[in-house]
């Protein structure tokens, strides 16, 4: 067994070695442009491209034309808010979101905040779901976008994200929906749901860093959106950049890996999750962050009462990679947004432990795991 555990499949998953595979030619023999429209070494790029946007397009129930590929998801909330933003702000400057929303949509708000969009931020409750009451009576006629994440990267709360595009679809409001921590694990149907914009990231699924898309909505209605990257005009004009075959192929037959296996894949995560709760919830003082039930299958997140946050992280660190605090940030070391939204104290926010149990997790694994809790646990506490 590999020490310390890797338990931060949220933060980012180790590449399939089948994606490995997969993206393997497409950096040596079939290096070509995808743009070079003159040659074949550019169609057999192109064609590669293609495939793998097809592939993806299939999964989340969308046509093809719809998706324009990012470096990510980071890219592809940027772009879709920023670019909505601009595009649509003629028709008015308010947008609606939520207070656990990724800092990849958050501070893009606070951004467009600066430049004179009012912006409203919706409290959750303490489980961490949205009211959707609060949700309706907070559009207003001048709001252009709503944003909302389909499942949350710290404590796995899955959005009700049918009912809220209904919602805004009734309202002549765009939703757009952060879905990283969902895409292929989770099921997404855009011919009925009625989702304006998408995002998704490979590399949380067993793909690569540093590729993700946006789904643009064509019809009922036309999205539109102003371009937040100029040059060779790729992607629909929405996203200038050469396309990065070997990335994108990967990210497809990760996605393809992924949904092909969900059924059976959440069923075994949410059976190791479970061990490890009831193995932790036997200890005093030890509080579950977030829905019970309406989670990702590999999430769990805790508080634990009585105990030092630096001083559980420091015992924790030889045996266990998780992450804490604001667990998606490059700044550590401040409480996590999340489970301030969740009217967690600061101190049972400090002492909290995200873990992301995956695809490469054994049942031996998460027993090793619990037993060091419940001996370090106890002893943190003395
Ligand atoms: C990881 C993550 C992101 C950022 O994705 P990148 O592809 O790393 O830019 C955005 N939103 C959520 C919910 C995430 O989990």
């Amino acid at each position: 067994m590999r020490l310390p555990i890797y338990l931060d499949n949220h933060a980012t998953t180790p590449i399939d070695p089948q994606v490995l595979q997969a993206m393997l030619p497409y950096f040596t023999e079939h290096f070509g442009n995808p743009s070079s429209q003159g040659h074949c070494y550019g169609w057999e790029a192109s064609a590669a491209v293609e495939q793998a946007r097809e592939t993806i397009a299939q999964i989340i129930n969308c046509t093809p034309e719809e998706i324009v590929f990012t470096s990510g998801a980071t890219e592809a909330n940027n772009l879709a808010i920023k670019g909505v933003a601009e595009a649509y702000q003629h028709k008015g400057r308010h947008i609606l979101t939520v207070a656990t929303e990724h800092s990849a949509v958050l501070d893009p708000c606070a951004y467009l905040a600066s430049l004179g969009f009012a912006v409203t931020y919706l409290p959750v409750d303490g489980e961490g779901l949205v009211d959707l009451d609060l949700l309706a009576a907070s559009i207003r006629p001048d709001t252009i976008l709503v944003s909302v994440m389909l499942a949350n990267n710290e404590i796995g709360v899955i959005q009700p994200i049918a009912e809220i595009a209904h919602i805004c679809h009734s309202r002549g409001v765009l939703l757009h929906c952060d879905a990283a921590q969902a895409i292929a694990k989770i099921p997404i149907d855009l011919q009925t749901t009625p989702i304006a914009l998408l995002s998704f990231s490979a590399h949380k699924v067993y793909g690569p860093k540093g590729i993700g898309g946006l789904y643009v909505r064509r019809k009922h209605p036309r999205v539109n959106l102003a371009p937040q990257l100029h040059g060779g005009a790729q992607e629909r004009g929405w996203r200038s950049g050469t396309l990065p075959t070997p990335l994108i192929v990967g990210m497809a037959e990760a996605v393809r890996l992924s949904w092909q296996n969900h059924a059976v894949e959440n069923q075994r995560l949410q059976k190791l999750r479970d061990q490890l709760w009831h193995k932790l919830s036997n200890l005093e003082g030890i509080y579950l962050n977030g829905h019970p039930t309406q989670r990702l299958a590999g999430n769990l997140n805790i508080s634990i009462a009585g105990v030092d946050g630096n001083a559980l992280h420091a015992g924790l660190r030889p045996v266990l990679a998780v992450s804490w605090g604001a667990a998606c940030s490059a700044h550590s070391g401040k409480t996590s947004h999340v489970l301030r939204a969740i009217a967690r104290s600061d101190e049972l926010a400090k002492a909290s432990l995200r873990f992301g149990i995956g695809r490469f997790n054994t049942t031996e694994e998460i027993e090793l795991v619990g037993d060091h809790l419940c001996q370090l646990i106890p002893e943190l506490r003395q």
